[in-house]
């Protein structure tokens, strides 16, 4: 098995760098299937090339009691065509470039440059120029393909014809870790074979090998490159080897992906400039939204931020991950608590991270503080290991903007899985809505809000989720409270048993 990778970008000496791997060296890596091995068939300004070599030991898998190796015994195509052994082989040697990570070079990892790939051996079937095009071209890369043609009779003058392997050539301009997460996902969907890996996590792990940062407009940010592939239903099903359930799951979050993709380029495309949003000039005025104006006259949104700030700060936590974080409009102001030393804000929707990357600032942070901070897109109806492991969660005016059907999925995965020791919720308070003048009769405060409760509503279901997971629950409210209909935002404060002294000295 044989995979190259070369650069002219320049210098191409830089590769080095990238793959984490001295030029000069052969590295060596044994794997329970065989030996990858990684070298430089050349290095200069202009060009590098690195190649992967995979020996795959045949007698070895078979001694190793596979069933599906068994079938076939000695005679497959195992140790020579490329297949999922090669994406296994590329994660255990170039691990930290598939992570999107250069650690002497960082501004490497995050920047578009030229590839030229040679995937030797790939099994790709009769059509498999076409499906070779499908698959690659829609992520920007030029194809070649040179099939093998088993020209020679055998001695009993039978021809073989056509092989169904291919040589192929790429070539794109991309981050290496695109590059590469491309790679590891679509070598094993050409080969339709049984893949060497079968596991429970394997929706993760295709959500997370399609999700790749770049650097844009001096921001970084993560995209999901498989949620806008044209093909992605045919590759999911592979991927995943054709398990129902899992295809599904791949699916449905891929839809989210793509929706929260598409969304933002509805609102990138330019538009004739608003009169009313001129007339506010103040900051951002075209991304006012109706929320901001119904609540602004209260100046509801820095009262908000300014509430969680003091809270965050009571509590004493070192670590706040921000769920649906929006523009950032929090982590901004948490990020002057000192005592913090790891935030995340995560969000659905990449324009929003990156307008926060922007109010963030992340570029221009001293390395530092730029090691406090991270911004992730995700979604927060499903598991993801890179939420948890924080102090406290804050879920700041965003549970209204989830479907009623997924608040369950949403709330099984905040108190179940991120399970924070400190979770705060916002969302507005629907009795108050009476006190908005600009505010017709039962319309909600923003066009997005699938739903706004009264206080009865949200305690009711508060309530609810801290029994059914073990926290405690505190209200609070936001804003000048009406004695009649209450505050205009209410707040919850989630806890887990043991802690109770901070609670009450901030009461
Ligand atoms: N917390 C911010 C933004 C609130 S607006 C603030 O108070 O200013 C709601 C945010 O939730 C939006 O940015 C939206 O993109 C995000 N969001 C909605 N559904 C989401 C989901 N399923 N997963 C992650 N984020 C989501």
């Amino acid at each position: 098995m044989l995979l190259s990778i070369s650069t002219t970008h320049t210098p191409a000496t830089d590769l080095g760098y990238l793959l984490h791997k001295h030029p000069r060296r052969v590295h060596q890596k044994s794997l329970n299937f065989g030996i990858a091995t990684l070298f430089f068939a050349h290095t200069s300004e202009q060009r590098a090339t690195a190649v992967l070599v995979v020996d795959v030991d045949p007698v070895g898998l078979v001694r190793r009691d596979n069933e599906a190796f068994a079938l076939s015994q000695y005679v497959n195509d195992r140790p020579f065509a490329a297949s999922s052994f090669l994406s296994v082989a590329l994660g255990a040697v170039l691990g930290s470039a598939l992570g999107g990570r250069c650690r002497d070079k960082p501004e490497l990892a995050g920047a578009e440059l030229p590839w030229e790939i040679h995937i030797a051996a790939l099994p790709c079937g009769a059509n498999g120029e076409e499906l070779l095009k499908r698959l690659f071209e829609p992520l920007g890369f030029n194809v070649r393909v040179q099939k093998h043609l088993f020209n020679l009779a055998d001695e009993r003058g039978l021809n073989w014809g056509m092989s169904r392997y291919a040589d192929v050539y790429l070539s794109t301009r991309a981050t290496l870790q695109s590059v590469l997460q491309q790679l590891y996902v679509l070598i094993p969907v050409l080969d339709a074979d049984k893949h060497y890996w079968i596991g429970v996590d394997e929706v993760e792990k295709l959500l997370r090998k399609s999700t790749s940062s770049s650097d844009e407009n001096g921001a970084s940010v993560s995209r999901n490159w498989l949620a806008s592939h044209p093909e992605r239903e045919f590759i999911s099903r592979r991927y995943l080897q054709n398990k129902r359930s899992l295809v599904q799951q791949a699916l449905q979050r891929l839809q989210l992906e793509a929706d929260s993709e598409t969304d933002t380029e509805l609102e990138t495309t330019p538009s004739a400039p608003s009169t009313e949003a001129a007339a506010d000039s103040n900051t951002e005025p075209q991304r006012e939204s109706r929320e901001e104006k119904v609540e602004k006259p209260l100046g509801l949104n820095a009262q908000r931020m300014d509430t969680i700030e003091a809270l965050v700060a009571a509590l004493q936590v070192r670590s706040v991950v921000d769920l649906g974080c929006g523009d950032g409009k929090l982590l901004r102001k948490l990020m002057s608590n000192k005592r913090l030393t790891r935030l995340l804000g995560v969000d659905v929707a990449m324009r929003e991270l990156q307008r926060a990357s922007a109010r963030l600032k992340l570029d221009e942070l001293p390395e530092r503080e730029r090691q406090r901070i991270e911004l992730l897109q995700g979604s927060l109806i499903y598991r993801d290991q890179r939420l948890s492991g924080f102090d406290a969660a804050t879920v700041i005016e965003v549970i209204e903007h989830l479907d009623p059907h997924r608040l369950e999925a949403f709330a099984s995965v905040l108190f179940g899985h991120i399970a924070a020791k400190h979770i705060l919720i916002s969302t507005p308070n629907v009795e108050f809505n009476v006190r908005f003048a600009n505010l017709g009769d039962g319309q909600m405060r923003h066009p997005d809000h699938r739903f706004e409760w009264s206080r009865a509503q949200f305690q009711a279901w508060a309530q609810a989720q801290a029994e059914k997971h073990g926290y405690q629950v505190r209200f609070l409210g936001i804003g000048e409270v009406d004695a009649e209909l209450g505050p205009p935002t209410q707040l919850a404060h989630f806890f887990k048993s043991e802690f109770s002294t901070v609670s009450a000295a901030h009461e």
